[in-house]
């Protein structure tokens, strides 16, 4: 029976009272006060002039891609290493999906094999922040100042993280914001598009909302969707939104606490603590296996499931998605790093209502596996 979840959300401020609010109010649907508040919040809270609410993460990733009219014979360049997601927003566009593998020490995309993958058709680079550490920002903005690319950036799993002394989600054209229950801000469902770009940011706006236009209303020149945020998520992410200080402290803290009780165990590499340009947040706590182990990690998850305690895979790679290769993308393509990170990799229990107790039973639990 598995006693310690791997992620259990923190509703403890005033998301009830705002909840509240909405009920007593009426105010329930995208048009309620709490979402322009919500989008205030977080386009303060990333450094940016304007943010557009919508309804998770992976929307939002897929009207950034449509909002910067990338398109059939655009490239966008991604890793190789990260959610579906992204690149179901680039494929849904009718645009190319083209790889890079990750650093074998931070897990996100290595910068520097972006160079060799750009072409004339490169539009865009998606920078995907991975389980608590940012990209390496800097060999990024250089190349895409150079080659007149976009940057999308999805911040999904990084609210309150820094490159250097900038904000996660204030980097380039757009970035993209995720509030699902597992993210250090959580609205149950739901997502963030933040720019500083008044004219994308209107052109967000219009396409989160069906592309109505303000004066026939109901004359479309361009299709949009319906991906707009309630006053109940908004409301919810307000509350949230408050406590994100104490939300990445309680991270850091959880993960130092992982790192001290894990140090100098055989067979594992943990999560690397700092790089020289960024503090390592935890927003989840993976493992990744050494080779010489004989088990891999589902071998691992399933003890550790015996012994009570939930953990999740790590992605597996977009160069080995059925449903991406089935389409003729990526033939052949190796990406070591990917791969393996795939293969040997898994995260502990890493929500915010994890306790000191259940973390015990978690290391005690590790060691036994790992044994
Ligand atoms: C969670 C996540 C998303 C998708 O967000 P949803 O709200 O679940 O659709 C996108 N990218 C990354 C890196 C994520 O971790």
């Amino acid at each position: 029976m598995i006693t310690v979840p791997v992620n259990e959300p923190l509703l403890d401020g005033n998301e009830k009272r705002y909840l509240a609010e909405c009920i007593d109010s009426g105010w329930i649907s995208s048009e309620g006060p709490f979402v322009q508040r919500f989008e205030a919040a977080m386009a303060a809270s990333a450094g940016r002039a304007f943010g557009i609410a919508v309804c998770n993460g992976s929307a939002a990733l897929e009207a950034a891609v449509a909002a910067l009219r990338i398109g059939p014979g655009d490239e966008v360049i991604l890793p190789a290493f990260t959610i579906i997601s992204c690149a179901a927003a680039v494929v849904r566009a009718g645009a190319v999906p083209v790889l890079v593998d990750s650093d074998p020490l931070t897990w996100c995309m290595d910068a520097r094999q972006i160079e060799s993958k750009i072409t004339p058709r490169t539009r865009a680079i998606m920078v995907v922040h991975i389980y608590g550490l940012p990209v390496d920002m800097a060999p990024v903005l250089a190349l895409a100042e150079r080659h007149g690319l976009q940057i999308i950036e999805d911040a999904a799993e990084a609210h309150g993280l820094a490159w250097r002394d900038r904000p996660c989600g204030s980097f380039g054209a757009v970035s993209a914001f995720s509030f699902y229950p597992n993210k250090l801000v959580t609205t149950g469902e739901g997502g963030m598009l933040v720019t500083d770009d008044a004219a994308l940011a209107d052109r967000c706006r219009a396409l989160r909302n069906l592309c109505f236009r303000d004066g026939q209303r109901f004359v479309h020149e361009e299709l949009g969707w319906n991906l707009r945020m309630s006053n109940l998520q908004a409301a919810v992410g307000v509350a949230q939104l408050e406590r994100l200080d104490q939300a990445t402290r309680r991270k850091k803290r959880m993960g130092r606490r992982y790192s001290e009780a894990l140090q100098g165990l055989a067979g594992v590499q943990l999560p690397c603590a700092r790089t020289d340009y960024a503090e390592n947040l935890y927003w989840v706590y993976g493992l990744v296996l050494d080779d010489s182990l004989p088990m891999d990690a589902s071998g691992a998850r399933s003890r550790l499931a015996e012994l009570g305690v939930a953990t999740r895979p790590f992605f597996w790679p977009l160069h080995e998605q059925p449903v991406l290769t089935g389409l003729g993308l990526f033939g052949g393509e190796r990406y070591p790093v990917a791969e393996r990170l795939a293969r040997r990799g898994f995260y502990l229990p890493s929500g915010l209502a994890l306790t000191d107790a259940q973390m015990d039973q978690v290391v005690t639990a590790v060691r036994t596996t790992l044994a």
